[in-house]
């Protein structure tokens, strides 16, 4: 049963934003071949980037401008490969860039680099670059008097590793720059169905009435990866899947789930609600939670073929479950999951109602209940599961059936849905902080998540082993068992 068909109404309306100059530290990174770049390139194919907006690539390795624009070209043919298909607009595209020699931590280049930036357009400077230089850039930044009162910062995790180090981050660029000035990239706030999300709950009469303890009977947040840690090996066993995934995203995932209709949608009005919704965390139970490593399994490596410590006690998986102490949602548990190869790469929230209060159909005892599922990856959409009348003759049999909103089929399959780095860059240059962690939630989100680190590394306990290819420990499973409830299947 489909929600809505193919609607010629949902054109996309873009609006070039504003002329700017976006200085990317780091441009030969990973991080800006595979995700910035392209996504600044489909902007401009789209018709938002202005025909003068300037873009400079920062970083050690000797590069010309011309070189600086071959490497591009490489890196959107892997990447972007449609680029090749619009000769004209990958021309106009390489035209914007330049790009300069600067070792960020050193103070020789930054003169160079202010000569490159115009006086009279937004200003933004992506620091796609190790957490260690984020204070030696926004310093540099400020003393060579590059940093204006309005230009923009955007830094990307790991924002810290703890309270301690998230708030000496948060002191380091507050001191170089104002809070209006700090981009705290989460890509999952610029996810197309995050940000549905907030419309289904807020410009739709059908749901709010229902989102509260009355009606709903627990919500699962799951990430599931396919892949496992490897060639990361050396960073993820120093961090885990607790600061890895759910200080930040799954956080992010449970604030916009369990927040309060802002009054208005604007960046503060929203960011204050999802704060309220983390200060109202219970600490967590360690009996609460779990933790596990993978094994090896289907041709693939166990968690110790790809690090170093053959000792580690660090989390490829973990499972929690949360309570919002709140008048909402007093009693309805959020369980949350993430880990590494697993049996399929899916992100998905989902919320689960409670049964009719009254079975007037023997059926409905043994009918699952009413779920909405908001999924963002792999195919992002929403669906709404119902029980009805299975058709046809022989009585009033029961029967479950998706009400369903895939993107790509309700927009049709030439949808292009913008990455989230599309959207959360634009967001930049147009000064919207909505979608952008701001440095109080930061720092409330690694208090919530401290202890849990510190309890599991003071205990003896080894996490649980699973199955590569599988769904998690089985500890995970029992967590809602004993409540009587259990997750929905892992798959695409
Ligand atoms: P990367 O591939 O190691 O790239 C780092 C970049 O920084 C390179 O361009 C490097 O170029 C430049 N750099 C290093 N030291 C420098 C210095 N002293 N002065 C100037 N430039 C310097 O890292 P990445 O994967 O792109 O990640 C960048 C940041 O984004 C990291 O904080 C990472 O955690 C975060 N992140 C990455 C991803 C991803 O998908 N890759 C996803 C989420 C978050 P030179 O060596 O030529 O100087």
């Amino acid at each position: 049963m489909r929600l809505i068909g193919k609607n010629s109404a949902m054109v996309s309306r873009v609006i070039p934003v504003t002329p700017f100059d976006l200085v990317i530290f780091g441009a030969t990174g990973d991080l800006a071949r595979r995700k910035l770049l392209p996504a600044l390139f489909r902007r401009m194919l789209d018709g938002q980037m202005p025909t003068n907006a300037k873009i400079i690539g920062v970083a050690r390795r000797q590069m010309s401008r011309e070189s600086f624009q071959d490497f591009v070209r490489e890196a959107l043919a892997e990447f972007e490969p449609e680029a090749l298909a619009a000769p004209k607009v990958l021309k106009a595209f390489l035209a914007a860039l330049d790009y300069l020699v600067v070792d960020v931590m050193g103070d020789a280049g930054w003169a160079d680099l202010g000569q490159k930036l115009r006086p009279d357009v937004v200003r933004a400077f992506y620091l796609s670059v190790g957490p260690s230089l984020f204070g030696e850039i926004a310093t540099r930044l400020n003393r060579h008097g590059i940093a204006t009162p309005q230009s923009r910062i955007v830094v990307e995790k790991p924002l810290g590793h703890d309270l301690a180090s998230a708030k000496a981050l948060n002191a380091q660029l507050g001191a170089c720059f104002d809070e209006q000035q700090i981009y705290r990239i989460d890509h999952y706030l610029g996810k197309e169905t995050v940000q549905n999300l907030m419309a289904i709950r807020f410009a739709n009469a059908l749901f709010e009435p229902l989102w509260n303890s009355q009606h709903i009977d627990h919500v699962q947040i799951t990430v599931a990866e396919s892949i496992g840690v490897e060639g990361r090996g050396g960073y993820y066993d120093k961090s885990g899947a607790l600061r890895d995934m759910v200080q930040n995203h799954m956080m992010q995932l449970l604030c916009l789930t369990a927040m309060e209709p802002p009054a208005k949608f604007n960046a503060d009005f929203v960011r204050d609600e999802k704060l309220k919704v983390i200060r109202a965390l219970e600490p967590l139970r360690v009996e609460e939670t779990v933790r596990g490593q993978y094994r090896g399994g289907g041709g693939e490596g166990s968690y110790f073929d790809h690090v170093e410590n053959p000792a580690s006690k660090t989390e490829s998986f973990v499972a929690l479950k949360v309570e919002v102490e709140n008048w909402r949602w007093a009693g309805v548990p959020f369980y949350l999951r993430t880990g590494k190869r697993l049996r399929a790469r899916v992100s998905e929230i989902v919320v689960v109602f409670k049964k009719p209060p009254h079975a007037i159909f023997p059926e409905m005892a043994t009918q699952g209940s009413n779920e909405l599922v908001i999924r963002l990856q792999p195919d992002e959409g929403i669906t709404l599961n119902m029980t009805i009348k299975e058709p046809g003759p022989g009585g009033m049999r029961l029967a479950q059936v998706p009400l369903d909103m895939s993107f790509a089929e309700a927009l049709g399959e030439d949808f292009h849905g913008p990455d989230a780095y599309e959207r959360l860059i634009m967001d930049v240059i147009r000064g919207d902080q909505t979608l952008f962690m701001r440095g109080d939630e930061l720092e409330e989100a690694w208090r919530w998540v401290d202890p849990l680190v510190a309890a599991w590394a003071e205990s003896s306990a080894r996490p649980a082993g699973y199955d590569a290819g599988g769904s998690g420990p089985e500890d995970a499973l029992a967590l809602l068992h004993r409540d009587g409830r259990k997750w929905r299947e892992i798959e695409s």
